[in-house]
């Protein structure tokens, strides 16, 4: 029965805010959205603690093709970050608004970056490309964030300044061509740099919100000293280069901890 009680409270977590947001919005698309999406990581949580191997992947898999297919491309929602600024200026507390305070801005208070490890779908196909476990060191270029994330920022405010007509239809296909582009420079990255996630690292306009705030993450991976031996294989399977030896909040990269448990199921002593 213990091994059902992580899966049971995140489930739990989720359904406080599905309920919360059906009756709140009178919306019934809140209940199954949040529904769905907490039933994908309490399995994932229960396949990972089976220690079944792909467990995080089909998370990947079941959120990730949930958000692009159904939400983006059927629902015709703009989740990227060009859909958050458009809900805002709107002043309309909707999905992509919703989306962003939950998975991106507060979320990581309490889980990190998990959504990056389990849920955004855009590292869900950058992770099925051969450089796992990065063979380069990090480079410095992670300032080119803020540049794309300025960038966002801009063309969603020159469309409104402007007062361009049909912003929604604007919004659907920057979704559709955002995507293309975010794939092509992330694969090319990958390659370029032996390292599937330089894009997270580099260029992703969303870790502008998304590392401060999961500096104070409440879930974190921590170092038991006792029986570390120093071998260095967690930092070596790292696919983001955290020193999760350093049990501070200022360790190297530790914002960028993606929650993958890489290094936990590669320590040869369970120091993690
Ligand atoms: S850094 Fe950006 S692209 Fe990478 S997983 Fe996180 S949200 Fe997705
Ligand atoms: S893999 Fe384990 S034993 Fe090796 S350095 Fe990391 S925490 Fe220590
Ligand atoms: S390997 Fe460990 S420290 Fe690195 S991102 Fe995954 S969980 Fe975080």
């Amino acid at each position: 029965m213990k091994e059902y009680r992580l899966p049971l409270i995140m489930f739990a977590i989720f359904e406080i805010v599905a309920v919360t947001l059906w009756l709140t919005k009178d919306n019934l698309f809140y209940l199954f959205n949040f529904s769905y999406i907490g039933l994908s990581i309490s399995l994932g949580v229960l396949l990972f603690i089976k220690k079944y191997k792909y467990a995080r992947r089909i998370v990947q898999l079941l959120v990730g093709l949930y958000m692009l297919i159904y939400l983006g491309l059927i629902c015709q929602e703009n989740m990227q970050i060009e859909g958050f600024w458009y809900y805002l200026f709107t002043g309309v507390f909707e999905a992509a608004t919703i989306h962003y305070a939950v998975a991106k801005i507060f979320g990581p208070l309490i889980f990190g970056r998990g959504w990056c490890g389990y849920a955004c779908w855009t590292a869900m196909v950058l992770d099925f490309l051969p450089y796992k476990e990065p063979k380069e060191p990090r480079r410095n270029l992670g300032w080119i964030r803020y540049i794309t994330f300025a960038a966002s920022l801009i063309f969603v405010s020159t469309l409104f300044l402007a007062k361009v007509g049909h912003i929604e239809h604007i919004m659907f296909w920057s979704f559709v061509v955002g995507n293309i582009v975010y794939y092509g420079i992330g694969i090319a990255l990958a390659f370029a740099f032996k390292d599937n996630r330089a894009f997270c690292k580099y260029i992703c306009p969303i870790t502008v919100f998304l590392k401060p705030m999961s500096y104070f993450s409440l879930i974190r991976i921590k170092c038991d000293k006792e029986k570390c031996i120093s071998c260095g294989k967690c930092k070596r399977v790292c696919p983001m280069n955290v020193d999760v030896t350093d049990n501070s909040r200022k360790r190297e990269n530790g914002t960028e901890c993606i929650l993958c448990m890489e290094c936990v199921k590669n320590c040869p002593k369970n120091a993690l």
